[in-house]
Formats: structure tokens, C-alpha cells, sequence
């Protein structure tokens, strides 16, 4: 390994563990750091399912209670952001649901609301009204579902217009679909939209920038833990194979940065393994 990249590998090592002994701290404290999770399909698929998104019902409404045991309240991104700038965001979490995919709505918002929990929805708005282009069997909300979600209290936030990978766009063109998205689902729900959330989990700091400039609040990933910025939030993805274990690692913020390090690790070969995690944990999903 080069100087100069070891030296860079060594800063990420000593962030990531700064990131895993906050979490393992508060783990061990019962502290209940905030958090975010990244939901895309609750429920049986309606087709094939490749990415593993769909979890089951009786499994999502475990892992809600679960949360509840711990004594977590779910919020809105945006009001858990409020409580993190103002240091009241301990025993409060968020839960997100990406692309818009119309059967939440019946699957998972009933196990929500019956638990006073609150979530956010992330809609890329040109699929709106369409079938989801990588889940084909799958349809997405129309404008009418939208408004209907936004007036029960769902808060609604952006996802671009396409679902492309910003990073790979032209700052201009990245900027077009962040301002765009968040002006059409303002004109859609009647109210502020002031979240949004990466395609792909993906950005950098142009696309931060864009986020920044098409005026929102907050923005997040879906890579797991980190440093809580208004513009790259935390978010842990969860998947149908996700254990109970890993939920609760996951919850705790002390999941993520581990494999992370074992994924950037240039030189050291990996062992061969039998209980290799499924391609599924791999971050991020769509
Ligand atoms: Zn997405």
C-alpha cells in the first residue's frame, strides 16, 4: 500500500471507530441514540424480489415492537433532525420507506399507526402513478394516494425525479432534479417539502451541494452509520434477511462501520467463510 493511501486508510480507521465506540458506548448504557432506517417493500413481493427489499409483515411488525421495547418513539426525519440540533434526539428514531411502492401503504402503515409511530416516504417523482422500473411487478403511488398519505401525517420527501445516480451527473443536471422533484411534490401535497434522500444511497460533494442549493433541510444516505450532517444523515438499510441480531446492532449505529472497514481494506486478503453475509447487506440497495 502507498504512504499516502495508508495514511488516508488510517483517518477512515480512526473515524469509523470513533462512530462504533459512540455506538458500542451507548449499546452497552442503554443510551438509545437516534437513528434512521431505509425500508423499501413491506409484505410478500408481487414478483421477483433480487435486491431482497420485501421483508415480511410478521418480521417488520417485530422489529417495530422490538423498537418499542427499547423505549424509542418514531418520528419524521424532519422532527428528529429538530431534536438533534436541539439535543432532545436520545430514545427517538425515524423510519423511511424508499420509491414510493403503493402496497406500504396497506402492509406497512396499518403496524405503524397502530403503535403511534410515525414514517417518511422518499418518492422519485417521475415513477409516481407507474410501475417501479427495477420491481416491475410492482406499482407506485399515484398523485391522489400521495396527498391522501401527506393529509394522515406521513411526511412526504424527495427521491430526485428519475432515480439516477447523481454523482454521475453534471452538477447542473444533479441540481435539476433535486429542485424539480421537491417544486412537483410541493405543487402535489399541498405543504413544504423539506427532506430527501440519495438515489441509490449515493452522493458526494457536489451532490450535497445540490441538495444544499434546491433548498433542503435535510438529506440521507442509506450506508449505514456515521456523523449526523443536515445533508449526508445516517441511515441503516434493512433487508429481508436481515437477523433480529443485526436489527438491533443496526438500531445501535454499531453495525455498519465493521464492514465497512472489512470492504476498503485494499491489502489484506479475506478469509474464506461459510456464514458469509448475504449479497444483500451489501450497501447500498435502490
Ligand atoms: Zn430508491
Amino acid at each position: 500500500m502507498r504512504a499516502s493511501s495508508k495514511t488516508a486508510w488510517r483517518g477512515r480507521l480512526r473515524a469509523e471507530l470513533a462512530v462504533w465506540s459512540t455506538g458500542a458506548a451507548a449499546l452497552a448504557t442503554g443510551t438509545r441514540p437516534p437513528f434512521i432506517l431505509c425500508y423499501h417493500g413491506i409484505g410478500a413481493p408481487a414478483g421477483p424480489d433480487p435486491d431482497d427489499l420485501f421483508i415480511a409483515r410478521a418480521r417488520f411488525a417485530g422489529q417495530l415492537d422490538r423498537l418499542g421495547a427499547l423505549g424509542y418513539r418514531m418520528v419524521t426525519v424532519s422532527e428528529l433532525w429538530r431534536r438533534v440540533r436541539a439535543g432532545s434526539a436520545l430514545g427517538f428514531g425515524a423510519i423511511t420507506f424508499d420509491d414510493g411502492l403503493a402496497q406500504v401503504t396497506s402492509e406497512a402503515l396499518p403496524e405503524l399507526t397502530e403503535r403511534g409511530m410515525q414514517c417518511t416516504f422518499y418518492i422519485a417523482t417521475a415513477w409516481l402513478g407507474g410501475r417501479h422500473p427495477h420491481l416491475p411487478e410492482e406499482r407506485v403511488l399515484t398523485h391522489d394516494e400521495l396527498r391522501g398519505l401527506a393529509g394522515d401525517g406521513v411526511e412526504i420527501g424527495a427521491h430526485s425525479v428519475d432515480h439516477l445516480r447523481l454523482p454521475e451527473l453534471t452538477p447542473g443536471a444533479a441540481r435539476e432534479q433535486l429542485e424539480r422533484s421537491r417544486r412537483e411534490l410541493e405543487e402535489i401535497v399541498d405543504r413544504p417539502v423539506q427532506s430527501m434522500a440519495y438515489p441509490f444511497g449515493q452522493y458526494d460533494e457536489r451532490t450535497v451541494a445540490a441538495a444544499r442549493s434546491a433548498g433542503y433541510e435535510t438529506a440521507c444516505g442509506c450506508s449505514g452509520p456515521g456523523p449526523w450532517a443536515a445533508l449526508s444523515l445516517p441511515r441503516e438499510p434493512i433487508f429481508g434477511a436481515t437477523s433480529d441480531r443485526r436489527f438491533r446492532l443496526k438500531v445501535a449505529g454499531v453495525y455498519g462501520p465493521v464492514h465497512r472497514l472489512r470492504a476498503v481494506h485494499p491489502a489484506r486478503p479475506r478469509p474464506v467463510r461459510t456464514d458469509r453475509r448475504p449479497r444483500s447487506e451489501l450497501p447500498p440497495a435502490p
